[in-house]
């Protein structure tokens, strides 16, 4: 069901959940201090209570409310807030640890997308919002994605278009000595580090180093971070991945009937031409573009019910591409 942003500030100050847009991908959300809509949400996504959940707050002051805005924390959040960077940095006690999943520390965003906005700062309260979807299914990044992924179990949602990021949040852990990215996403490494003027680690990369090779083995299989382990946001068509077209080609692996998906559209021609039918990400591999597009193609394909999906991405794993390939190695079929 879609409702208006009224309805939604409603049924949030009343401890419900809704799902809303945001720039990144669609959030289910909830009452970040009230552990009943925190319990709701949880439930509602089936997510392990392991995996805490992101606050998202309408300005600085009332993260500061939550937990303790150190300066690295501040630099980055004046570079990039309201946008796509999600800070995990001490908690204070107002917290729960139900949010948290029992850590001491709490991941906190403002988002830019202004419905978000808006409801934030009608409510003036925190917003607990996980990605609206299933846990380990794909994220929606459009209303109606999320009503194709939860069924009759949809929760009312605020229709504000396409998320113009398409990926998850990056997630940068700063309550420690070393800034870690624990979660690559449009804000790159290479971002943060020109902002904190220093060396930024990257934990955990379910994808092999160096390049991608299909059916390769060897990833990290460690859950360094909660909730982030090696399958996730995944179809559930069986889905294949091909670091170029000719590995797709000489795979064999394609049957009739078969859907394929191509990062770069400028590949589709040759594939057209031997008579696939495919689907395009991008015009021209535009890492934006292919991150805006992507699971919304997933979501539509997967609803298709084909035997199989077989998506090539040609990207080099730097930059945005590296948040793509890590969520393509976590969709992938293992
Ligand atoms: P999602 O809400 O599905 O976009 O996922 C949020 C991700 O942020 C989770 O998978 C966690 O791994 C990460 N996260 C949230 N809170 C923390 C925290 N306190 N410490 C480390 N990672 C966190
Ligand atoms: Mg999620």
């Amino acid at each position: 069901m879609l409702i208006t942003i009224d309805d939604a500030v409603t049924r949030l100050a009343g401890g419900d959940v809704v799902a809303l847009p945001s720039e990144t991908v669609y959030g289910l959300a909830g009452l970040a201090l009230n552990e009943q809509a925190i319990a709701k949400i949880y439930a509602l996504k089936g997510r392990p209570a392991t995996n805490p959940l992101i606050v998202h707050v309408a300005h600085l002051q009332q993260a500061e409310e939550l937990c303790y805005v150190n300066s690295q924390a501040k630099r980055v959040g004046e570079a990039y807030w309201p946008g796509p960077i999600t800070l995990v940095l001490p908690k204070k006690k107002s917290v729960p640890g139900l949010v948290t999943a029992g850590n001491q520390t709490v991941a906190i965003r403002i988002p830019r997308h202004p419905v978000f906005l808006e409801v934030l700062t009608r409510l003036n309260q925190p917003l607990a919002a996980p990605s609206a979807n299933p846990s380990n299914r794909t994220s929606p990044t459009e209303a109606r994605h999320v009503e194709e992924l939860f069924g009759k179990k949809c929760p009312p949602t605020v229709d504000g278009g396409k998320c113009a990021v398409g990926l998850e949040s990056t997630v940068l852990d700063l309550s420690g000595d070393q800034p870690t990215i624990l979660r690559p996403g449009l804000i790159t490494r290479a971002q943060i580090q020109d902002c904190l003027q220093r060396q930024v680690g990257l934990f955990q990369d379910p994808s092999p180093d160096p390049p991608a090779k299909v059916g390769q083995t060897g990833r990290n299989q460690g859950a360094p971070s909660p909730g982030m382990g090696s399958v996730h946001y995944a179809p559930r068509t069986p889905l294949a991945l091909y670091p170029t077209v000719e590995e797709f080609l000489i795979s064999a692996k394609f049957k009739p009937g078969d859907l394929v998906i191509v990062a770069d559209g400028k590949d589709a021609t040759q594939l057209d031409a031997k008579g696939y039918l495919t689907t395009p990400l991008s015009t021209d591999g535009c890492p934006e573009e292919v991150a805006q597009n992507l699971y919304g193609v997933l979501i539509e394909l997967d609803a298709k019910n084909a035997p199989s999906m077989h998506l090539i991405f040609t990207g080099a794993r730097e930059g945005i591409n590296r948040a793509i390939w890590d969520r393509l190695y976590r969709a992938e079929t293992k």
